[in-house]
């Protein structure tokens, strides 16, 4: 397994890298965002670690020029308290999860098994409901003769309010099955991906609806 670390600060870069490798994982290091980028490009990291505020070109430019690459490998970024709203958009331009600074090791360490792991086999059954089926190879969401690429926590929560027709998925099975994790702050996370999801079932028209049961959680309608 090997993870490139993206990170200007050296003393973070070097301490993470060293425990890394001491828990068995390969490494490489870049200090600035175009060499972060020359390296990501390369193709052969399971798992990216990418800080948003970097020299050269920053991580947010990074990970749109990986994804519009079409380069999928996995990205956790690595934002500062204050980078808010880098963090909602470095979600929507494809990142699969971020850790806010200062983080414990063992935290990341959770995170990069739970990205990693999730990577595993694709099943070759496309779950359906109502008017749309979720292509699970392309990871593309489909309806009728429109069909949108769905990032990689939408497209499992997708594929878990699908596995869940007919009942409420909650917020606490989504952070569960989708962060690894139980962790209440997690939630919003979770509102956030429910909207990215509702606008693009909005984007192909489907007649499918994902419904909010307050204080529950949410649960798909339209179907017919
Ligand atoms: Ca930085």
């Amino acid at each position: 397994m090997r993870i490139l670390i993206v990170e200007d600060e050296v003393g973070l870069a070097d301490a993470v890298s060293a425990i890394l490798k001491r828990e068995g994982y390969e490494t490489d290091t870049a200090n600035d965002g175009i060499s972060g980028l020359e390296l990501a490009m390369e193709g052969k990291y399971d798992c990216i670690l990418l800080d948003i505020m970097l020299p050269r070109m920053n991580g947010l430019d990074v990970l749109s020029y990986l994804r519009v690459k079409e380069n999928e490998t996995p990205v956790l970024l690595l934002t500062a308290r204050s980078e808010t709203d880098d963090k909602i958009k470095g979600l929507d331009c494809g990142a699969d999860d971020y850790l806010t600074k200062p983080f414990s090791m063992g935290e990341l360490l959770a995170r990069i098994r739970a990205m990693t792991r999730r990577r595993g086999i694709v099943p070759d059954i496309n779950p359906k409901y109502g008017d749309i089926t979720l292509e699970m190879k392309k990871g593309e969401l489909i309806c009728g003769r429109n069909s949108v690429i769905l990032g990689r926590k939408e497209f499992q929560m997708m594929e878990l309010l699908i596995s869940n027709a007919g009942q409420i998925t909650t917020k606490e099975q989504f952070v569960k099955k989708i962060w690894g994790t139980d962790d209440e702050s997690e939630y919003n996370n979770v509102e956030v991906y429910i909207s990215f999801l509702r606008k693009k079932l909005v984007m192909l028209h489907s007649a499918v609806q994902i419904k909010t049961r307050r204080g529950i959680g949410y649960c798909l309608d339209g179907a017919k």
